[in-house]
């Protein structure tokens, strides 16, 4: 265990330390945040960022440059691979795909890295790949086995092959509304939370 942990010098109490499972490879100059817990086999490249209080569960690999927010938690056998952009509070499902390349070719001179952006609070359920150049909005829900081709709305709930709206979802995770079309104006059942609608 050889990363960096991020220093907080000053502090009248000093913040819980990361934690690395004796079997995780966590290259030098990666940074992990305080209170970030890296479980069994995960595997952090140098050069990655990954800020605190996440959860890394068991068999997920970060890719050099990959940089993560605060309060993230990312199931077991995830890949997040260069150009995954992952915001603060997002939850990642077990076995979650992302990809990184528009043009796969084992034998491609000219491969580009195309980004993919997991803006805060949204959730990427079980086993679903989201494909790269997409932009999954602030507590947007992504179901479980969804293909995600195109961009997902703040708090849209999409689900399918290729993932389609079927409503919207509240940042506590229920759902506000079964529709294809936008949200009206609503208030959470479950938190409160009150909507001022969406046009789309
Ligand atoms: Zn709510």
């Amino acid at each position: 265990m050889e990363g960096a942990f991020e220093e907080q010098p000053g502090r009248g109490s000093a913040p819980e330390p990361a934690f690395v499972h004796e079997t995780a490879i966590v290259e030098p100059e990666s940074r992990i945040g305080a209170g970030t817990r890296i479980w069994h086999h995960v595997h952090v490249r140098s050069g990655a960022t990954i800020g605190g209080g996440c959860t890394l569960g068991k068999n997920v690999f970060v890719d050099s440059g990959v940089e993560i927010g605060d309060g993230v938690k990312i199931q077991n056998n995830v890949s997040i691979y260069r150009g995954v952009h992952i915001d603060d509070e997002v939850f990642v499902g077990p076995s979650a795909v992302f990809t990184n390349d528009r043009f796969p070719r084992a034998a491609s001179l000219d491969w580009e890295v195309v980004e993919t952006f997991l803006r805060r609070g949204a959730s990427i359920g079980a086993n679903a790949t989201v494909l790269c150049g997409i932009e999954v909005g602030e507590w947007a829900t992504v179901a479980a086995g969804a293909v995600v081709t195109r961009n997902v709305a703040p708090h849209e709930l999409v689900a399918g092959n290729p993932a389609r709206r079927l409503g919207w979802v509240c940042r506590c995770g229920r759902v506000l509304a079964r529709t294809t079309g936008g949200l009206g104006s609503t208030t959470c059942s479950a938190c409160g939370a009150s909507f001022a609608g969406s046009s789309s």
